[in-house]
């Protein structure tokens, strides 16, 4: 198996077809089966700090590498434009380093968020702005009912 068929689904199946990616926005996970053939289900949640997806409209990128280091597999590959690119298995000292700066990367990501007392969520300000700046504010700031 070298290519992977993305498919966009509102719901993750309870059975999952072998060489299909599938891809939830609304649970911004996509789930698939291990492309090694072990049978085991690869989740790839999307965050900031967790994998990111690009759609290339034909075709997906998932970043960073997947590692199933928790399989007998221990499977490493990069899925690019739909195709799989194997990478080099990992040894327990190289798994642990990824795992920490795993760990570093979402700590100092979040720390971040919290050291910022002003931030909101891009939604909450557009919400605001909307509404103090709709016509009918404006139209009454200039007097009119
Ligand atoms: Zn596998």
């Amino acid at each position: 198996m070298e290519t992977l068929q993305h498919r966009f689904v509102e719901f993750i199946p309870e059975v999952l077809d072998e060489g299909i990616l599938y891809i939830t926005m609304e649970y911004r996970t996509a789930v698939h089966m291990c492309v090694c053939g072990c049978g085991n289900e690869v989740i790839t949640p999307f965050s900031p700090t967790d994998w990111h997806l690009r759609f290339y409209g034909d075709s997906v990128s998932i970043y960073p590498s997947i590692g199933s280091w928790s399989f007998k597999c221990r499977s490493h590959y990069w899925i690019t434009r739909n195709r799989i690119e194997h990478a080099e298995s990992w040894n327990d000292r190289e798994v642990q380093q990824g795992r920490d700066a795993d760990k570093m990367n979402k700590k100092s990501f979040y720390d971040e968020k919290s050291q910022e007392p002003k931030f909101e969520k891009p939604g909450t300000k557009l919400n605001r702005k909307t509404k103090k700046w709709s016509l009918k504010s404006f139209f009454s700031f200039l007097g009119f009912k």
